[in-house]
């Protein structure tokens, strides 16, 4: 099997995991307790609470566990939204987001907010100029995301966090993708809310966190007991907010050497795709890109041919639609890059980690090379294409 479908989700760390295992049978106590096996569940939450602090630069107070990137989308878009409705109701926001953010958006339109969503350039990068021009008297937030989770793109975060500050706006950033894959120091990059989730860093499913800036006033999530210093209700998951402390723990402090292993094999690939697949190009920027994503447009191919013919062969990758009712359509990010139809169809995104071999890469590059070659031979347009009477430039089209 080669796995390289990273960004849906990593391999959980064995130390994690290990880590994990005594909360589920030795130390059950329920947090909220006041003798001594309940202060053990509650050390170690809080013992996550400052490694997870640590690697986004922020205080341990700062972050509230929740159940993963969704909800922590959910509670700062909805939790600032309401929380501060009396002082504006516009929000700003871009057309690449995940549908965490996205979706939670529209719920605010229907309720009363307004929405701008940003356009992107064809790297998937946010105008800096249009999101000062979108700002209004009465714009409460901005939510841009860290990175992309199709194309990789990585957004000015610092300029942005700049760009709100002085204008007084909250910045809440989606950096599910980044966190644990990217520096972040959330003081000097002046973000206000960020959300990550453990899973996508070699934690656990179903657990991530929101950081909300000290003084940040939001209206509570959950209603209930008065865990997370009130946010967010509920008796707290501790074997799985343990585990992804410790994944963060980890992330923190092989950061440098993962990226630059992973950069390496990811540039290594993106060469030998370019050289040798004609009619390619790469989607997202090429160096503002996450160190670990490859998204790649294979001209009179679907995307979801290739996929399949890799998942025979045990080689796992995700294509650029999205499934919804059981259709399959292009994704937003890559129209809102100005890709069209044709074009967002036929990706393939391609996300590997500190498991991925060099060896791995050659395997699938190799497969997809021989597997978009032969989908290419059922395409009448290719064929027109080829003939060297009709050339009409496509292969400038590679990088
Ligand atoms: N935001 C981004 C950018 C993501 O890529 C994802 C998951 O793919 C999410 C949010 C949702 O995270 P979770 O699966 O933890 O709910």
């Amino acid at each position: 099997m080669i796995y390289l479908d990273n960004a849906a989700t990593t391999c959980m760390r064995r130390e994690a995991y290990e880590k994990m295992l005594p909360y589920f049978t030795e130390y059950y106590g329920n947090p909220a307790g006041a003798y001594e096996l309940a202060t053990n569940s509650w050390d170690a939450m809080e013992e996550s609470r400052e490694q997870i602090a640590t690697l986004i630069g922020a205080k341990k107070e700062e972050i509230v566990f929740t159940s993963g990137g969704t909800e922590s989308d959910n509670y700062a878009l909805k939790g600032y939204a309401l929380r501060h409705k009396d002082k504006g109701r516009h929000i700003i926001t871009s057309k690449i987001e995940h549908h965490g953010v996205l979706n939670t958006c529209k719920f605010l339109e229907k309720n009363g907010y307004n929405v701008t969503y940003l356009d992107v350039d064809e790297y998937g990068m946010v105008k800096l100029d249009m999101l000062k021009n979108a700002i209004k008297t009465d714009t409460i937030l901005i939510s841009i995301m860290m990175a992309n989770n199709e194309v990789g793109s990585i957004q000015p975060i610092y300029e942005i966090g700049n760009i709100a500050r002085q204008k007084g706006v909250m910045l809440h950033t989606d950096a599910v993708q980044a966190c644990g894959h990217i520096p972040i120091n959330v003081k000097e990059q002046k973000i206000g809310m960020l959300s990550a989730s453990g899973h996508k860093f070699g934690g656990p499913k179903g657990v991530g966190f929101l950081y909300v800036q000290s003084g940040v006033e939001l209206e509570p999530f959950m209603h209930g007991g008065n865990q997370e210093s009130g946010r967010r209700a509920g008796t707290g998951n501790v074997p799985s907010v343990v585990g992804m402390g410790e994944a963060a723990r980890l992330a923190d402090i092989e950061m440098k050497e993962h990226m630059e292993y992973t950069v390496r094999l990811r540039d290594y690939a993106i060469t030998r795709v370019l050289k040798e697949i004609p009619f390619t190009r790469l989607n997202g920027h090429r160096v503002k890109r996450l160190p670990g994503n490859m998204s790649f447009s294979f001209q009179f191919v679907e995307g979801e041919a290739v996929q399949v013919m890799l998942d025979m062969r045990g080689i796992y990758v995700s294509t650029g639609s999205a499934c919804s009712t059981g259709e399959s359509q292009p994704s937003h990010v890559l129209l809102a890059m100005g890709l069209n139809e044709e074009i967002a169809n036929s990706v393939v995104r391609m996300t590997i980690s500190r498991y991925t071999t060099k060896k791995d890469i050659d395997i699938a590059v190799n497969a997809m090379k021989e597997i978009v070659f032969k989908q290419r031979q059922l395409s009448s347009e290719y064929k027109e294409i080829i003939n060297p009477r009709k050339r009409c430039g496509w292969r400038k089209w590679n990088g």
